[in-house]
């Protein structure tokens, strides 16, 4: 009997022993995670064997997520994300980025999970531009900074009928340094800060409504095209609130695109180290609302009706993400654990790995054709060979989108990046004939 029950518990043991371990890979410097490993801790339904010329559904309790082989493009619950890298296939193994896993797929698959709530005390409504700065500036006297000021101001009546205290970071037509936005959040326990503007492109016929977080620390930028661009390292007092950017962004993106009417089209959930976002210690987010350099878009926004559902849909984003931050850490986690695995011990939900600084990887690893010094990792992960086929594939730089570190917005443009890259690069950017991204 005794003899039975040990190995019974041995059992039980080595089960949630393999139930916790990642299988983490090396792709040129970016660390990956096994499709199947992320499979099993999820309790995701979907097959590990992956056809590579299609996209891929995983389903799980919450929701489901399209994906696709040499793509950042994520698809959930019926809105688009930009992954920090594509999902990869070696050998016939799937990999999705690690950085995305921890940042990326656990806020969406376990919002409520181990991160402390920060209840939502106010908002800080940032009109972007002001003064000498017009910002874009579309046909027939519309300026970016008046369109800001004036959803902005909509924001602040939406906020005051529910009872939710805001601060303006202008309140009439001058410019306030970036820095100052930022503080006015950072200086406000509880507050979040939200950014608005319109955006411009190139081409007429781009339009849509793009929604940004913070990058997460060693995450390359949206712009970046997936390639790591070197100032990925860094650390900003922002990042510290990497989770409730990403919650709070999500929510007001999907308020707007997936709003019953009106709602403009979907240029995703993205990435970029925007300066009002690096410098605020409070959950940020700026919104692009729709492009002023599109005829159609523009009219829309001359109208008060569209200026007033721009302001409602960011309301109820916001009111959507405070909820979030209301939710009980419980209810959440057992609904992850219990509706897809019922025979997973609740142990297993303890094992993301957190994303290991870059100090701790080895250089040999990426050396041409070696697999190197084994890597150390975190605790519980367990790192398989690195395929050999793999570790040439180290990005090219692309110094393009530096200039965001001053502050300075780079426009996403897959066509010159298409062109300069190296086949590999051109591959992870999804580029759909007949649009602008
Ligand atoms: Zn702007």
């Amino acid at each position: 009997m005794i003899r039975l029950l040990a190995f019974f518990l041995l059992g039980l043991l080595a089960q949630s022993r393999a139930e916790e371990t990642w299988d983490v890979v090396r792709v040129g410097r970016v660390d990956y995670v096994t499709l199947a490993s992320f499979l099993k801790f999820y309790g995701l339904k979907g097959s590990e064997e992956v056809n590579p010329q299609r996209s891929f559904d995983l389903t799980g309790s919450s929701g489901s997520m399209n994906l696709s082989v040499d793509s950042r493009e994520m698809r959930w619950k019926g809105a688009r994300y930009w992954l920090s890298h594509p999902v990869r296939q070696v050998n016939g193994v799937t990999l999705l980025p690690r950085v995305d896993l921890v940042k990326t797929f656990d806020p969406l698959l376990r919002p409520n999970a181990e991160i402390p709530k920060q209840p939502l005390l106010g908002v800080v409504v940032d009109p972007g531009h002001g003064g000498g700065d017009q910002g874009t500036r579309a046909a027939r006297r519309l300026n970016e900074k008046d369109a800001n000021f004036d959803v902005a101001r909509r924001l602040v009546r939406l906020l005051d009928k529910a009872g939710i205290p805001w601060v303006l970071t202008r309140n009439r037509d001058i410019y306030v340094d970036h820095a100052d936005r930022s503080k006015k959040a950072s200086d406000r326990r509880g507050y979040i800060f939200v950014s608005i503007h319109f955006n411009e492109d190139s081409s007429r016929e781009t339009t849509g409504w793009e929604t940004y977080a913070l990058s997460p620390q060693y995450a390359p930028s949206t712009s970046s095209g997936g390639t790591l661009i070197g100032d990925e390292d860094e650390i900003w007092p922002g990042n510290q609130f990497d989770h409730q950017n990403f919650l709070l962004t999500q929510a007001i993106h999907r308020a707007a695109v997936l709003s019953k009417s009106n709602a403009p089209a979907d240029r995703g959930v993205k990435r970029a180290r925007f300066k009002v976002l690096r410098l605020a210690r409070a959950p940020s987010v700026l919104v692009e609302g729709g492009f002023m350099s599109n005829p159609r878009e523009a009219a829309l926004l001359k109208t008060e009706e569209y200026r007033q559902q721009v302001a409602r849909w960011i309301f109820e984003g916001i009111l959507a993400y405070k909820r979030s931050q209301e939710a009980p850490e419980e209810s959440a986690r057992l609904k992850v654990a219990v509706t897809e695995t019922p025979q997973a011990s609740p142990a297993k939900l303890e094992g993301v790995p957190d994303f290991r600084s870059k100090a701790d990887v080895s250089d040999a690893a990426v050396a041409p054709g070696g697999a190197g010094q084994p890597t150390p990792v975190a605790p519980g992960v367990s790192r398989p060979e690195i395929p050999k086929t793999v570790s040439k594939t180290n990005p090219p730089v692309d110094s393009s989108a530096a200039a965001e570190r001053n502050g300075i917005k780079t426009k996403e443009n897959p066509v010159r990046k298409a062109q300069s890259g190296e086949l590999e690069i051109r591959k992870a950017i999804p580029v759909t004939p007949g649009k602008t991204e």
